[in-house]
């Protein structure tokens, strides 16, 4: 012991250690140096230098509103602008009912049948936006007018069924899993012929769209950490494509770099997509056809890029689903979307949309079983025993699995080429009537599907106060921002009415014309304070929340 208290450490030994503690200090230092260099390198190799300063603007300010608001004279300011706003939405949106009371505590005691029936029918009467005849964009994607039957069959002998007991209800199980199975081949994936067979594409049914992207997200970032030992996970998502990406980057903590789309085709840039692309990249996306303006990206190209930089592409065609699939068929012209293209490798269908499903039902497809491995949850410790889940819902609802399944056969191929043709056949009516009787009005790329997206190119001619004007005649179409343009999503509804909304939509920018005094249109109140003042960006957020709180006013 004193031995070894009294041996001095050479000089040398001491030396090394001070190098040691003085060399790791600068190694730490410049290691976060290095890493934080490179991160930002790779952000603004990946967005460019001015929408990298305008993100870091945008960060900023609402950075600066949130801070502000600290402020107790500005936040009563806010707060008194925000509540007028919110109650203004309130008696728009939830106002009271003229005869049934607010029920906001259990009926001491349960309805009889009848006071029940009534209350059912008084609900489902309230004053709406007449859908039913074809003016709503999007919205409501009608089967026709025997599905309502095909429907109420298929999900009342199914009412209390839930797949996850597959083996109280077996016939679920098989429906589900034929759901799968038939959007696979439509999608041109070969199927497997058995659970061990490791050939061919796999899937699952999800709740809806968002679901099925939010699993495809998931399923990359968790293999981009086991395969790869990837932990900051990033993804290239064009700007035009679903909002349900950013949710998923929301959701999974991965980051998401937002590639513009040309000014022409409406089809996301593969060249500054092939700029963003680093060694935390882990997927690409594109839509076929994408919401705002109905373009189909060039998912050939992505699946080039895709497969040089060993990525996942991803193919949204939720809203595509049982259109996109049938162009061929249907005598009209197409482009590369499914598994034949190399690179993708996994394609989200939504059954609730054009494949005329009830609500509640969409597919998300991989090109192996390997990958849907990584969708899956499963909790080996859980007391209440193994819990294994193939997405995000615990129950599920088998009834609308039956729903859709049904749709799907009461469809066939036969019965979804005619919609396909019908749809889209109205929607290139919409493309040609505009494109010859409005010269102020410029169509957004080529639409090939069922979304026409347009533009104003007359200054007098304010797109959204054409869209005030169209929701007057009964019309409800969708505003868009960046650029500032409408469109409209044909369902069947909209077949017969295609020469009634080019009609209206003369009248429409012939009355915008004609006012002297020009608003801007009420969108633009939303969408210009988002843009236009400092305080935007920050107050666009709060709105958006107060408009979820009026939902469950
Ligand atoms: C509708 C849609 C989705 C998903 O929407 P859900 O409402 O969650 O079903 C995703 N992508 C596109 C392009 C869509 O139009």
């Amino acid at each position: 012991m004193a031995a070894a208290t009294t041996r001095k450490p050479t000089l040398v030994q001491s030396v090394i250690a001070q190098l040691t503690v003085e060399h790791a200090k600068t190694a730490v230092f410049w290691y976060v140096v290095y890493y934080r260099a490179l991160a930002l390198w790779r952000h603004v190799r990946a967005r460019g230098i001015s929408a990298s300063v305008s993100g870091l603007y945008l960060a900023l300010v609402k950075r600066v509103f949130a801070v502000v608001l600290l402020i107790p004279s500005a936040r009563r300011k806010v707060k008194a602008e925000l509540d007028t706003v919110t109650l203004d939405l309130e008696t728009k949106l939830a106002p009271p009912h003229p005869s049934l009371p607010r029920a906001l505590t259990l009926p001491a005691e349960g309805l009889s049948s009848e006071a029940l029936s009534e209350a059912l029918t008084a609900l489902s009467a309230m004053p709406n936006t007449q859908w039913e005849d074809g003016r709503v964009s999007g919205a409501v994607y009608h089967g026709g007018e025997e599905m309502g039957k095909v429907w109420t069959e298929a999900m009342s002998k199914f009412i209390v069924s839930n797949p996850l007991h597959c083996d109280v209800f077996p016939g679920v199980r098989k429906m589900d899993s034929e759901v799968v199975s038939m959007c696979l081949s439509l999608f041109n994936s070969p199927l497997p012929t058995s659970a061990i067979d490791e050939a061919g594409g796999a899937g699952t049914t999800t709740s809806g769209g968002t679901e099925s992207i939010l699993m495809a997200c998931k399923a990359y970032r968790d293999r981009a950490r086991i395969e790869r030992g990837i932990t900051e996970p990033e993804m290239i998502v064009p700007l035009s494509a679903h909002a349900a990406f950013e949710k998923a980057s929301q959701y999974f903590k991965m980051k998401i770099h937002f590639i513009p789309v040309d000014r022409e085709t409406r089809k996301v840039n593969l060249k500054l997509v092939k700029r963003a692309i680093n060694p935390n990249t882990i997927m690409l996306v594109g839509s076929a056809p994408n919401f705002p303006d109905g373009a189909i990206d060039d998912i050939a190209g992505l699946s080039k890029l895709a497969l040089k930089y060993n990525l996942a592409l991803h193919v949204d065609c939720c809203l595509g689903s049982f259109l996109v699939p049938f162009l061929e068929k249907a005598g009209y012209p197409s482009d590369p979307f499914d598994f034949r293209v190399p690179g993708v490798t996994s394609i989200s269908c939504d059954t609730h949309k054009y494949g005329f499903a009830p609500k509640g039902s969409s597919v998300i497809m991989y090109r192996s079983k390997a990958l849907r491995k990584y969708q899956y949850s499963v909790t080996t410790t859980w007391p209440g025993g193994v819990y294994a889940t193939p997405s995000i819902a615990g129950s599920r609802p088998g009834a609308v699995i039956a729903g859709a399944w049904a749709s799907m056969h009461k469809m066939g191929v036969d019965g979804y080429t005619s919609s396909c043709r019908e749809i889209v056949g109205a929607a290139k009516q919409i493309v040609l009537g505009i494109r010859k009787d409005f010269p102020e009005l410029k169509v957004l790329g080529d639409p090939l599907v069922s979304v026409v997206a347009f533009e104003s190119v007359d200054e007098e001619v304010p797109v959204y106060e054409v869209g005030d004007k169209m929701g007057g005649l009964g019309w409800h179409l969708n505003a868009l921002q960046s650029p500032p343009a409408l469109h409209i999503a044909c369902t069947r509804l909209t077949v017969p009415v295609v020469s009634d909304f080019l009609r209206d939509l003369r009248i429409a920018v012939d009355e915008v014309k004609a006012s002297t005094e020009k608003g801007k249109g009420s969108m633009v109140m939303l969408y210009g304070l988002g843009s236009s003042s400092a305080v935007g960006p920050g107050l666009v957020e709060q709105l958006a929340s107060r408009y979820m709180d009026v939902l469950y006013a």
